[in-house]
């Protein structure tokens, strides 16, 4: 390898655009004409981004209808995560959100509820959703201030840990909640669908996919329960999400949700054969390495490990300098890395930095020998240190 050659590692930050999804955008920014329009070139692209709604639709297996396009999961989740609500034209109003400790800040941060409306619900120390805790804090809920919300996500993106969204549906339907379940991570790597998790809302992204970056989607469970617009204006999606849709971006999008689907338990064996051969030769290398979920259900692409008296930026850095790009799990948009708060929500150390590898479809063995013997120099000279 030369010293420029780089393994990429870190698809749950982000996955390289798919040749698909390039030429989808390539091709759609080429194409004249705002999706509103009545005429020709308006329809044409109206026609494109319906398309790309069926796509996406069947990343959680329900009807285009259900599908809201919007600039990513973040806008989505901030949608989604709202006291206002609509049941057709009644009003509906949530009391209080409750949002697992693992959650991704784009749902921790609660969106427009206010900050004493959100309380986290714990997690165990595998690293799942507590179940009875859940149910504690729902059997307390106020009903008076009006309904529970509850967001869980579907797989965690620093563990991959996969949480149990449809006994977490069971709890907040008895309490008579709204579920909103983050399948960013998930999405187009396990098979989801929307009625079989007894989900409402599931919140999806393109570039966790191999779509461009920017565009992502909040998928309902129907059309009749509905968030209060975070964004108004020109009516563009249903009223429910205003502003010229990026047909250039939503092609991409669904680009990458169709390649996706074509090969969902090809794409699985292979990353997860990866994975194991990663873990077993990490384990092979020192046996003081942490796995952190390794007993629990994963999603087949992510390894998240800790090696005691290895600092997650120090981890980073080495690693980076060996040339490959992995994360520390938890990075602020400021590149700084912060301390992993899933694992202090398992109850670890606060000091025990935790790494994260996450590989994709374009993985290969070599990108794991290459870790692997990187790895190998990393322990080497944390032992020497
Ligand atoms: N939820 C999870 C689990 C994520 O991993 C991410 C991306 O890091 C997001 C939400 C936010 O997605 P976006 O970048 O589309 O806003």
């Amino acid at each position: 390898m030369t010293k420029t050659e780089r393994t990429y590692l870190d698809w749950n930050a982000t996955a390289p655009l798919l040749p698909a999804a390039r030429e989808a955008v390539l091709a759609a920014l080429d194409t004249v004409g705002n999706p509103s329009s009545v005429h020709g070139e308006g329809r044409a692209l109206r026609m494109l981004v319906e398309a790309a709604r069926r796509d996406v639709a069947m990343l959680a297996n329900t009807a285009p209808a259900h599908v809201i396009f919007t600039s990513g999961a973040t806008e989505a989740a901030n949608l989604a995560l709202t006291p206002d609500y609509r049941m057709g034209r009644t009003p509906l109003s949530i009391g209080h959100l409750y949002v697992s400790e693992i959650e991704h800040p784009a749902i921790r941060e609660g969106g427009r509820f206010a900050r004493e409306a959100v309380t986290t619900i714990l997690v165990t120390r595998a690293g799942i959703v507590d179940l009875d805790a859940l149910a504690a804090l729902l059997d307390g809920h106020d009903k008076a201030k009006g309904l529970p919300m509850v967001a869980v996500m579907l797989a965690n993106n620093e563990t991959g840990i996969v949480q149990p969204v449809k006994a977490v549906a069971e709890i907040v339907r008895r309490h008579g909640g709204l579920l909103v379940v983050d399948a960013v991570q998930a999405a187009g790597r396990v098979p989801v669908d929307i009625a079989a998790l007894d989900a409402d809302f599931l919140i999806v992204s393109s570039h966790k996919l191999g779509g461009p970056k920017g565009a992502g989607a909040l998928i309902a469970r129907g059309e009749v329960l509905m968030p209060a617009p975070l964004i108004r204006g020109g009516g563009q999606e249903k009223g429910h999400r205003s502003g010229t849709e990026n047909p250039a971006a939503l092609a991409g999008f669904a680009a990458a949700a169709r390649a996706a689907a074509a090969d969902l338990a090809g794409r699985n064996g292979r990353i997860g054969a990866l994975r194991d051969a990663l873990e077993n030769g990490m384990r092979a290398a020192t046996n003081d390495v942490v796995i952190h979920g390794a007993d629990v259900e994963r999603i087949a692409n992510t390894s998240f490990f800790s090696l005691p008296g290895l600092k997650s930026e120090t981890g980073q850095i080495a690693f980076d300098l060996e040339g490959i790009a992995l994360s520390a799990g938890s990075a602020c948009s400021s590149g700084k890395v912060g301390q992993s708060h899933v694992l202090v929500a398992m109850g670890f150390d606060a000091a025990l930095g935790g790494l994260r590898v996450s590989l994709g479809p374009a993985s290969s063995e070599a990108d794991v020998e290459r870790f692997l013997a990187a790895f190998s120099r990393v322990v080497a000279r944390r032992r020497a240190a």
